[in-house]
């Protein structure tokens, strides 16, 4: 495929998508979107306002309490996301394009995302649809009581940039599978695979007005959507800071419940006792650097035993060296540049706020300044846990490296973080491996023996992130009971 002539051909057309159509915004607003990869304009964005959040809530209300999907039975919501899974498929290579476009996704990794994980993530759910049990209790000889699970109703979703099309089948699935209606804000920086993904849910059977779509920015249609009175539930991805800001706007409007994925740091921690530091290196590296080290979960703080630190260092840097920026359009790219200009900036602030600080850049990555937001990976040594680099999400592809000598040391600088997503424990020692797991405190935790996993095993399992990571599961079943609440009915009488 010739990824820059089909780009050349990519007819824009961003703007809310609302009751099953498209419509300009209320607001006759625009705002452009830059191509991370070469900084040039690449699109107009129809900029939603509150009338147009306001609209799409009074839509999905009316279609949530006309019952056309809420009142389907579990089995025909699980038909059409399946259908809708099936066409996502078919729809990957456009999906996959605009999702690179917009935040410079290597267009292998986009069409992965867009051809594998979006569809294996909402045939999961969709799996899940009729598994949503009740309980009954005989309370006694005349007296039934039943707990059962109600859809919520209007779901208000807020999602991030790095995982276009994954990020919005992360709120849309279990929240249709719980059959609910949705008002969707993706980021303003990648909106179009939202929007194609809503239009799609149209051809698959899921009726105009259950998945509605706002494009704009967080400072309008997020916070509108984060305090309107007639949303039932909020779902948000995004950084710590926007999370805490939506928590309170859910506690001065109507007190929604909120669902919060929010930033990490999470931790490595390698013992002396791995016998293959070869492929622990490469599974360090990728887990630090994917997506350009944009990932929630990265695991960006690399603890390792004193005795082997140095030689473990040294492969990292090694295989760190090979992550070369380049044009994601090119197939055989790995890695691509950063999400936007503003995200170099981030970037590059902390790298000099490290440098100042004391650390070792043991290997320090150029920054391109125009013509594309290309980063090429930094690793810091000598640091400390006080310094803003080991402290902070960075979100980027700059990884800290620090050594321990005891088992309680290692807990000990795990922990040290407010951030509670995720953890790798490297040892073979599966007692060690257990005390860790329970003794670290975060959602989703791998001990691992050696450098082979299977990484599509952890889809279904539900996890809930920790701290200031956020709260509330998403997959799996309990991702459906979240998007769901509790009805108890009690039947008594002779
Ligand atoms: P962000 O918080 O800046 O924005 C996220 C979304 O919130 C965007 O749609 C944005 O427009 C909107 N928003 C911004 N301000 C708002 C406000 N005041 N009220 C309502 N909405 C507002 O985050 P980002 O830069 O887009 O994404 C990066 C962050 O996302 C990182 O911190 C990353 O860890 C996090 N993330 C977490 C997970 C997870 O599962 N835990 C997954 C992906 C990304």
């Amino acid at each position: 495929m010739n990824w820059r002539e089909t780009a050349a051909a990519v007819r824009w057309n961003i703007k809310p998508f609302i009751d099953g159509r498209f419509s300009a915004s209320t607001s006759n607003e625009y705002f452009e979107t830059v191509n991370p990869a070469t900084e040039v304009p690449l699109s107009r964005v129809s900029a939603g306002s509150v009338a147009d959040v306001d609209q799409a809530v009074r839509i999905a209300r009316r279609r949530f309490d006309d019952g056309c999907w809420s009142e389907l039975s579990p089995g025909r919501r699980a038909q059409a996301l399946l259908k809708l899974a099936d066409l996502i498929v078919a729809h990957r290579t456009e999906i996959a394009l605009l999702d690179s476009l917009e935040m410079g996704k290597p267009i292998r990794a986009a069409l992965r995302d867009a051809g594998e994980l979006a569809p294996l993530l909402l045939r999961s759910w969709a799996g899940f649809a009729d598994k949503l049990l009740g309980t009954s209790a005989p309370l006694s000889g005349h007296t039934l009581s039943l707990n059962t699970y109600e859809p919520r109703g209007v779901i208000g979703a807020i999602t991030p940039w790095n995982f276009p099309i994954v990020n919005a089948v992360y709120k849309c699935g279990p929240a249709l599978a719980a059959g609910n209606t949705i008002v969707l804000k993706p980021s303003e920086l990648s909106p179009s695979s939202a929007l194609k993904l809503a239009e799609l849910a149209l051809e698959a059977g899921i009726p105009g007005g259950v998945l509605n779509v706002v494009t704009g920015t967080g400072a309008t249609v997020g916070i509108a959507l984060a305090q309107h009175m007639d949303v039932d539930l909020l779902s948000f991805t995004g950084s710590t800071a926007t999370g805490r800001k939506i928590l309170e706007l859910s506690g001065r409007s109507n007190g929604k419940p909120v669902l919060l994925e929010c930033g990490g740091k999470s931790p490595q921690v390698v013992f002396d006792d791995v016998d293959d530091l070869d492929a622990v290196a490469d599974a360090v590296v990728h887990s630090a650097l994917w997506n350009q080290g944009q990932v929630c979960g990265a695991h960006t703080r690399l603890l390792a035993h004193e005795t082997i630190k140095d030689e473990l260092l040294r492969k990292v840097v090694m295989r760190a060296k090979e992550y070369r920026p380049e044009d994601p359009l090119n197939e055989a790219t790995t890695f691509g540049p950063l999400a936007s200009p503003g995200q170099r900036s981030r970037v590059k602030a902390y790298i000099e706020q490290g440098l100042k600080a004391g650390a070792q850049a043991v290997l320090k990555g150029s920054i391109q300044e125009a013509g594309g937001c290309y980063v090429a990976p930094t690793v810091f040594d000598r640091v400390a846990s006080e310094m803003s680099i080991v402290r902070d999400e960075i979100f980027g592809p700059v990884l800290c490296v620090q050594s321990f000598a005891t088992e309680a040391e290692a807990i000990a600088q795990a922990n040290a973080t407010e951030y509670g997503l995720a953890a790798t424990v490297w040892t073979r020692d599966l007692g060690r491996g257990k005390r860790l797991a329970r003794a670290v405190r975060a959602g989703n935790i791998a001990v691992r023996t050696s450098g082979k996993e299977d990484s599509g095993s952890g889809v279904v399992l539900s996890r809930a992130p920790r701290k200031a990571s956020g709260f509330g599961s998403e997959l799996g079943l309990e991702g459906l009971q979240s998007y769901s609440t509790l009805k108890s009915v009690t039947f008594s009488g002779a």
